[in-house]
């Protein structure tokens, strides 16, 4: 345990695990995301609390499996109890109708039901009071996410004075999609609560600081590099961008085992002619899933010399299916990938293999490590960590990835990466072209440049600099970093 006596308390909106139903009972898988994983070391050797929402409603006694949880993790779980309307109105309504699209920019997408607002301060208090009842005054406690924008002014309103930071996983969109926001002060000043709050690039920050020259009346913002310092009411926050990563060790091992090599090998084998595009994304109206589609039907309208040699395969992740636009987007992929199917398939040869379902992950290592080109193409993205996962999977360092320059990954990947806009049609199918036949030198080289970025800055450093930057007080430990450049 480290001497440090403070306690490290972490919120977000799920605590680390899933619930599955078995009969009568219900089964709990550990979760396994990068946060998890970098997170879990720090809570079991400082002795901390994870905090959220256990994915479950109604009178369910899970106390024996939460312990059973905390014994095994090494670190205490604490649960916020939502009931199916708090649901509905807190996760389904505000954050996923209201903030996921407007923050993605997608203003034509939200549905601002007034009665989602009411419910959202509620859940926050609600998690305030949680974390109030875990942490001590020395404490550090870190909030995560778009679902908890407003914890900080509720912790507040309650006395805890604790010390408390905030990361945003998701963009923070530009002024002229944010004032469209009708809760857009209230969120503002509920945000500037917290001591200290992160984004994941630049490009949000820079946003985020335009909006609060806007609508908060006599700040100050000074100061230059990773950190910036907001003055306002008295009171100083830390304002910054850390883009998070991945555990660049772990998939790269992983993805050298001969469990996955022998994958990758059936895969190929079924897939025999010519190079696989691979996109693998959740079902999400974010990710761009059409617009790419479109951009594969007019590669092979305009190269024909391709037919046979190429096969885009598509895995797409179910996800919040208890939304209706998600289901209709799903309908619209699927009627998607049949008519292009439809249009191109010849005997022997089939152009887009669907798959809709999640892979475990030796199966999507197999993916990443065999494909020839990694097509990702999010209309936005806070971060985008598949792109990240590909090349620390490409083992055999021969891998193009063409990413989206709307991702938050962008101004770190975009010397290896073939940059796109993802609503240009044209572009995209260009850079398939270019990714399909670029000679083996090139390819080495980009992918050489991609690996050492991810090595370098993996998620362990995200959670370093960010509780660096949070529990030391010293702004000059952090300088600007080079490797952020603005697009
Ligand atoms: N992923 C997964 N199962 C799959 C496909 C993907 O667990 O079948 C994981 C993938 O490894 C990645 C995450 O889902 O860590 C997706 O993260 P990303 O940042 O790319 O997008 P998000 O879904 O968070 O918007």
């Amino acid at each position: 345990m480290n001497n440090d006596s403070r306690k490290l308390i972490i919120a977000s909106n799920r605590l680390p695990f899933v619930f599955e139903r078995k009969g009568d009972s219900w089964k709990l898988i550990p979760g396994s995301g990068g946060l998890v994983t970098a997170l879990a070391p720090v809570l079991r050797d400082r002795g901390g609390v994870w905090i959220g929402w256990p994915g479950i409603t109604g009178a369910v006694d899970i106390s024996d499996q939460l312990s059973f949880a905390s014994n095994t993790a090494g670190f205490s779980m604490k649960p916020v109890h939502l009931e199916e309307e708090d649901v509905r109105r807190y996760y389904i309504g505000l954050s996923n109708e209201v903030l996921w699209p407007l923050f993605h920019d997608l203003q034509s997408y939200c549905n601002f039901d007034p009665s989602y607002w009411q419910a959202y301060m509620d859940i926050n208090a609600r998690f305030a009071q949680v974390i109030g009842e875990n942490a001590g005054p020395e404490d550090f406690i870190w909030v995560h996410d778009y679902h908890l924008l407003c914890t900080a002014s509720e912790l507040n309103k309650i006395g805890i004075t604790a010390n408390t930071g905030f990361f945003l996983h998701i963009p923070f969109p530009p002024l002229d999609i944010f004032t469209n926001l009708p809760w857009r002060t209230e969120i503002l000043h509920s945000m500037l609560d917290y001591d200290i709050i992160g984004f994941q690039t630049l490009r949000d920050r820079r946003n985020f600081i335009q909006c609060l020259r806007t609508f908060v009346d006599d700040i100050s913002i000074e100061g230059k590099g990773q950190i910036l310092t907001a003055t306002v009411g008295g009171r100083s926050i830390r304002i910054g961008y850390f883009p998070i990563s991945i555990d660049y060790n772990e998939f790269s091992q992983m993805a050298g085992t001969r469990e996955v090599a022998d994958a990758a090998w059936y895969i190929h084998e079924d897939l025999p002619k010519g190079k696989i595009v691979l996109g693998v994304d959740r079902l999400d109206y974010t990710k761009g899933i059409p617009y790419r589609l479109r951009a594969f039907e007019n590669l092979l309208e305009k190269h024909p010399e391709l037919h046979r040699k190429i096969t885009l395969l598509q895995v797409v992740v179910p996800s919040r299916r208890n939304i209706p636009m998600y289901e209709n987007l799903k309908i619209k992929i699927e009627r998607m990938v049949g008519e292009i199917n439809g249009r191109f398939t010849r005997s022997g040869w089939v152009p887009i293999h669907y798959i809709f379902r999640s892979l475990d992950r030796p199966e999507l290592l197999a993916y990443y490590r065999t494909a020839e080109i990694a097509l990702i193409t999010p209309l936005k993205d806070g971060m985008n960590l598949v792109a990240k996962e590909y090349c620390a999977s490409n083992i055999e360092q021969t891998g193009v990835l063409i990413l989206s320059e709307f991702a938050g990954a962008a101004p770190q990947l975009k010397r290896g990466a073939i940059l796109v806009n993802p609503y240009n049609i044209e572009e995209v199918s260009d850079a398939i072209f270019d990714a399909w036949r670029m000679d083996l030198r090139e390819r080495r080289s980009r992918m050489k440049k991609l690996q050492s970025s991810v090595a370098r800055n993996d998620i362990y450093r995200w959670v370093n600099s960010f509780l660096n930057a949070s529990i030391a007080g010293n702004l000059d430990d952090f300088p600007p970093v080079g490797y952020m450049e603005p697009l």
